[in-house]
C-alpha cells in the first residue's frame, strides 16, 4: 500500500507517493494558481495526486489515503480548512470535493505539524514517541508530537509555539501581540537585529557583506566567523532568545528530541554549539535524561512525508 502526502504552498503544490517504509517513491510539483477558487485548488490537488500515482506506475486502488499539509488553521477531524493566510480557503470542507475526482480517504493537518510528524516517522526523531520540531523561517513554526501523533488542542489550532511571549511588551508580532518568540527567533527577527546592529556599528564588517537592504539571516553568522565584534553580539543575542524559547518548551513538554528546521537551521553545528549550552543552563532537568536538540534531517520532504502519514 501507498500513501500520498501533499504540501500546499502559496507558490507551488507538491505531491509525493510514499511507501509503507515512509520513503518517497515519486514526487510532482505544479504551480498553485493564484486565480483559482478554493474548490478549484482542491480539484488541482486531487488531479496532481492521480498524476503522481500514474507516473509511478502504481494503481490508484493501492493508495490507502491522501494527507494534505495546509498553511493555516484546520479541523482535521472534520476535514475542514478553517482559514489560510494567502490562499482562499475559509471553512472549506475539502473531503467531498477531493473525492469527486479521486475517491480515497483524505486527511488534513497544519503544515508545521506535518513537518514535525514527518521527522517523527522518518527523520531526526524517528526512534522516539514524544518529539517536537521548530521551524525557523519567516516565522517560527512548531509541531508537538505525542505518541507519534500530532497534538493540536481541542480545536485543531494548538501548537503555535512561535506565539509564546518571551519579552513582555516587547517587539510587535504579526499576530497582534508584543514580544512573541517569533519576533525574535525567526529569520525575520534575526534580520531585524542584524540591521539594527549595522546601524549602530558603521565600522562593522557586516557592511562589507551586504547593503542595508539585502541583509539576510546569514549575514551576522558570516561576519562573526570572520571575527566581527558587532556580529558576534547579534549572534549571541539571537541564540539567547532562541534558547529562552526552547527552554520554555522543554520545561513544559520534555520531548525526547527537539529538532530544528527552516532557513536558520542551515547554520548546523555552528548554531547548535552555541545553543545547546545555553538551553542546558536554563532547563529544569537536572539529574534526568535530557532532551536531544538537533537539526532536522528531511528538509522540505518532512512536510510531504508527515502529510502522507496523517492517514497511516
Ligand atoms: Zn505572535
Amino acid at each position: 500500500m501507498y500513501y500520498i502526502g501533499i504540501d500546499l504552498g502559496g507558490t507551488n503544490m507538491k505531491a509525493a507517493l510514499v511507501n509503507e517504509a515512509c520513503e518517497i517513491v515519486a514526487k510532482k510539483s505544479i504551480p498553485t494558481v493564484a486565480e483559482h477558487s478554493a474548490e478549484e485548488l482542491v480539484r488541482d490537488m486531487a488531479h496532481l495526486s492521480l498524476d503522481v500515482v500514474a507516473e509511478a506506475g502504481v494503481a490508484a486502488a493501492d493508495v490507502k489515503a491522501v494527507g494534505i499539509g495546509i498553511p493555516g488553521s484546520v479541523n482535521s477531524e472534520a476535514g475542514v480548512i478553517i482559514y489560510t493566510c494567502n490562499l482562499p480557503f475559509r471553512n472549506t470542507n475539502i473531503r467531498k470535493i477531493f473525492r469527486e475526482v479521486f475517491d480515497v480517504p483524505v486527511f488534513i493537518g497544519n503544515d508545521a505539524d506535518c513537518a514535525a510528524l514527518g521527522e517523527a516517522f522518518a527523520g531526526a526523531s524517528k526512534d522516539c514517541r514524544h518529539s517536537m520540531m521548530i521551524t525557523l523561517g519567516t516565522g517560527v513554526g512548531g509541531g508537538i508530537i505525542i505518541d507519534k501523533k500530532i497534538y493540536s488542542g481541542f480545536n485543531g489550532i494548538g501548537g503555535e509555539l512561535g506565539h509564546m511571549v518571551i519579552v513582555y511588551d516587547g517587539a510587535p508580532c504579526g499576530c497582534g501581540r508584543k514580544g512573541c518568540w517569533e519576533a525574535y527567533s525567526s529569520a525575520t527577527g534575526l534580520i531585524r537585529m542584524t540591521g539594527e546592529a549595522m546601524d549602530a556599528h558603521p565600522e562593522s564588517l557586516m557592511w562589507k557583506l551586504c547593503s542595508r537592504d539585502n541583509v539576510s539571516g546569514k549575514t551576522a553568522f558570516q561576519a562573526e566567523a570572520k571575527g566581527d565584534a558587532a556580529a558576534a553580539e547579534v549572534v549571541d543575542k539571537y541564540v539567547s532568545y532562541l534558547a529562552c524559547g526552547i527552554s520554555n518548551i522543554i520545561n513544559i513538554f520534555q520531548p525526547e528530541v527537539l529538532c530544528i528546521g527552516g532557513g536558520v537551521s542551515k547554520e548546523g553545528d555552528n548554531l547548535l554549539k552555541r545553543l545547546v549550552p545555553k538551553v542546558e543552563k536554563e532547563c529544569y532537568n537536572r539529574d534526568v535524561e535530557k532532551t536531544r536538540i538537533c537539526i532536522a534531517t528531511l528538509g522540505n520532504d518532512a512536510g510531504l512525508i508527515g502529510a502522507a502519514m496523517l492517514g497511516s
